[in-house]
C-alpha cells in the first residue's frame, strides 16, 4: 500500500489557508493538509517560490503572491478564497528572523519582524472571520523561542510570545463562534529559513552544537513532524482542545 493510502482523510472536503506555504514548514503541512483530503490556499511572497511549491503539492491548491504585513495583500488573499466558499482551518504560518545582538537592534530590524510575525498574524486572522466556518480551526504559528532565551533573537522571540498570548486571548474572543484558536510551538526545525538565518551568522556551527546538546532527541526535527501536529489541531480529532501551545520540539523546552 502506498504513503498515499495510508494518511487518514481526516481533512476531507475541509477548505484551509496557510500563510507562508511556499517553503520549509507551511510547505509541508500544505502537502499533508491536501494528502489528508484537504483544499488548500498559500501564500507566500516569491511568485517563482510559490510557483515551485504549487508544483510539489500537486494538486487541489491555489497560490496567491502576497505579504502579510501589508493589508490590501490579505485582502487579495481573501477575495481569492470567497470564491471557492468558507474556510475550516487557517494555519498563520508566515515569519521571519534574523540574528541581532541587543546593542545593535535598529527601529528598522523591530519594525520588519513585528510588522510580519505580529501585525501580518492578527490582520492574517481578523480578515479570515468572515469567511470562517463556525467550529473551524486556527493554529497560530509561535514557537519555543516565546518562552526561552537565545542570544540575539530577543525581538523575534518577542513575537512569538505574542503570539502565544494571542492564542490564548482569541479562544476566548472566539468562543461565540466555537472556533478553536491553538499555538504550535516548533523546536528547531531543518528549513530554508533556518538555514538562511544560520548562513548569515557568525559562529552558526557552535550554536548548533549546543542547541543540539539541548535537545533531548538529539536532533533537528524536520518539517513534516511539525506538519503532523498542525494537522491534529487541525482535525475534528483535537476537538476539545482549545487555546493551547503544542511544542513539536524533541524536548527542548521541556526539561
Ligand atoms: P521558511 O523561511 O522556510 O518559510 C517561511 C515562509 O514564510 C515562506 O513561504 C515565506 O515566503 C513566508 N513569508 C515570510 N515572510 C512573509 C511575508 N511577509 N508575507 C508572506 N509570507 C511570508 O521558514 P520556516 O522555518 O518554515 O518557518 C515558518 C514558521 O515557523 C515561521 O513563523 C517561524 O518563525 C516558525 N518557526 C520555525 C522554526 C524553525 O526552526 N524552522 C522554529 C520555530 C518556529
Amino acid at each position: 500500500m502506498s504513503e498515499t493510502q495510508l494518511i487518514p482523510k481526516r481533512l476531507d472536503g475541509k477548505t484551509a489557508v496557510i500563510t507562508g506555504g511556499s517553503s520549509g514548514i507551511g510547505l509541508a503541512t500544505a502537502q499533508r493538509f491536501v494528502k489528508e483530503g484537504a483544499y488548500v490556499f498559500i501564500s507566500g511572497r516569491r511568485q517563482s517560490e510559490l510557483e515551485l511549491a504549487l508544483n510539489q503539492i500537486g494538486k487541489n491548491v491555489t497560490g496567491v503572491q502576497g505579504d502579510v504585513s501589508i493589508l490590501e495583500d490579505i485582502d487579495r488573499l481573501y477575495n481569492m478564497v470567497k470564491q471557492r466558499g468558507q474556510i475550516d482551518v487557517l494555519f498563520a504560518n508566515a515569519g521571519v528572523w534574523e540574528f541581532l545582538p541587543l546593542e545593535e537592534i535598529t527601529e528598522a530590524h523591530f519594525d520588519k519582524i513585528f510588522s510580519i510575525n505580529v501585525k501580518g498574524l492578527l490582520f492574517t486572522v481578523q480578515k479570515a472571520l468572515s469567511l470562517f466556518r463556525d467550529g473551524g480551526s486556527i493554529i497560530l504559528n509561535a514557537s519555543i523561542g516565546g518562552s526561552k532565551g537565545v542570544e540575539g533573537l530577543s525581538v523575534y522571540h518577542a513575537t512569538k510570545a505574542a503570539i502565544r498570548s494571542f492564542a490564548r486571548s482569541w479562544t476566548v474572543d472566539l468562543k461565540h463562534r466555537k472556533i478553536r484558536v491553538n499555538a504550535i510551538s516548533p523546536g528547531p526545525i531543518d528549513t530554508p529559513g533556518l538555514k538562511h538565518a544560520l548562513q548569515n551568522k557568525q559562529d552558526a556551527e557552535k550554536l548548533k552544537t549546543s542547541l543540539l546538546n539541548t535537545i533531548p532527541l538529539g536532533r533537528f526535527g524536520n518539517p513534516d513532524e511539525v506538519a503532523k501536529a498542525v494537522s491534529f489541531l487541525a482535525s475534528d480529532d483535537s476537538n476539545y482542545v482549545t487555546g493551547i501551545e503544542l511544542c513539536v520540539d524533541g524536548g527542548m523546552a521541556q526539561i
